[in-house]
């Protein structure tokens, strides 16, 4: 897709530049594998970036969106704008909410872990556990690494939920439960069913205290603007805080994403008092891009509730339509509820490249396996072509084992 740019030509004057752009340009209609938006709500965004010369402008979003004085050298007073608009999306009250916008969901996923511990700390002077799902994003892990925090991997059924009765016997009554649900396991799509697993929490009422986070990446994008809300809703769902990526569903072009908490989280924290920027610093990080902010507040604008919703009931019909081409031609595949990520016999290496698909391996579904994550580039007309690629090479590999 073109963009009427500063260049007359396409050409950088660098051959290399040229030819990565030649590539990238072939391949993103055929992104099946990751779960980016490649249809761009920002073109006009940038026609203003540099007619505004905000390019030449050296900002920077140091400090709490929520304390600072409005207009100081940020675009603090829109990244608040835009945590007001998606936090009743969330079922936060608009007296108990706090949030800012990340560097991406693994950030999210940073702050709702470290707020976490921060928090149960604060409330029971404990260490607290943490548990989160086998089939959960990595960067869970890796966080709780990260943060030193001891952890239990809690076992998930085959459709990749976690499973409430290994939830149960992994707890310690004794610590503080610091607990992160997969809103959107990354290879199969699950959901975990939080109802239940707060219900296994409740009937504990020794445990210390409880806190959960929402990992909610990618579904946490659309699954506001569909029937099932319901999934995402914090009261309903009874979670503490979510985190959810900018560049997936909602298309910006480079990563950033939201964190959201209550207010009584935030209160929570332990007081680390920056004399030089007179303030109380809850977030991890000192900078934050003050671009992000404004590409999100542009696509609230520009975009919008009608059409996000628009947009998921296209990516539900999607999934349905692909899972079904599939389910006719025999081709093994699986999809959960709700989810738009479709996962597969893995196909040969060849297809699996030219469509970047991410793979996987398990057993249960009869070894290696390929997903595909439907957006908003995705059409009936590019399913088929994937549809019938996939069947073609599955019928020749079946007949070369014969
Ligand atoms: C993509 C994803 C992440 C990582 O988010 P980034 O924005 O890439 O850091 C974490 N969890 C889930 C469920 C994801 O889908």
């Amino acid at each position: 897709m073109k963009q009427e740019g500063i260049f007359k030509e396409d050409s950088s004057g660098y051959p290399k530049l040229d030819e990565w752009v030649t590539i990238w340009r072939e391949t993103l209609p055929k992104y099946f594998g990751y779960p980016f938006n490649e249809v761009s709500p920002l073109r006009d965004f940038y026609q203003w970036y540099y007619a505004a010369g905000i390019n030449l402008m050296n900002l920077n979003n140091a400090g709490d969106p929520f304390t600072d004085t409005p207009w100081e050298v940020s675009s603090q007073v829109f990244e608040r704008e835009v945590i007001e608009f998606f936090a009743p999306l969330y079922d936060f009250d608009d007296d108990n909410r706090w949030g800012l916008i990340t560097h991406s969901g693994s950030d999210g996923n940073n702050h709702g872990i470290y707020f976490g511990a921060n928090y149960l700390k604060h409330k029971t002077g404990l260490s607290p556990i943490l548990y989160v799902s086998d089939e959960a994003h990595y960067s869970n892990m890796r966080l709780a690494h990260l943060q030193n925090l001891e952890t239990r991997l809690v076992k998930s059924d085959t459709m990749g939920r976690m499973i409430p009765e290994e939830l149960e016997k992994a707890l310690d009554t004794s610590r503080p439960a610091l607990v992160v649900y997969a809103c959107g396991s990354t290879f199969k799509g699950a959901i975990d069913d939080m109802p239940a697993l707060n219900a296994v929490l409740s009937r504990h009422p020794e445990l210390p205290a409880v806190y959960r986070h929402v990992d909610a990446a990618l579904f946490g994008g659309y699954l506001p603007f569909t029937e099932h809300r319901l999934l995402v809703s914090s009261k309903k769902m009874g979670f503490e805080s979510i985190a959810v990526s900018g560049h997936k569903f909602f298309g910006i072009d480079s990563p950033c994403g939201l964190f959201i908490c209550t207010r009584e989280v935030y209160d929570n924290q332990s007081d680390f008092d920056v004399p030089y920027l007179n303030k109380n610093m809850r977030m991890i990080n000192c900078s934050r891009d003050p671009i992000q902010p404004l590409k999100f507040w542009w696509v609230v604008q520009k975009v919008g509730t009608e059409e996000w919703r628009r947009q998921a009931r296209r990516i539900m019909e999607l999934t349905a339509y692909l899972k079904q081409q599939l389910d006719q031609a025999g081709y093994p595949a699986w999809v959960n509820e709700y989810s738009n990520t479709v996962f597969m016999r893995c196909p040969s290496p060849e297809l699996a490249h030219k469509y970047q698909l991410a793979q996987n391996e398990d057993p249960r579904f009869g070894g290696k396996l390929a997903h595909v994550v439907v957006m908003q580039h995705f059409t009936e007309q590019a399913i088929d072509a994937f549809v019938a690629e996939l069947t073609a090479s599955f019928q020749r590999e079946t007949e070369a084992d014969r």
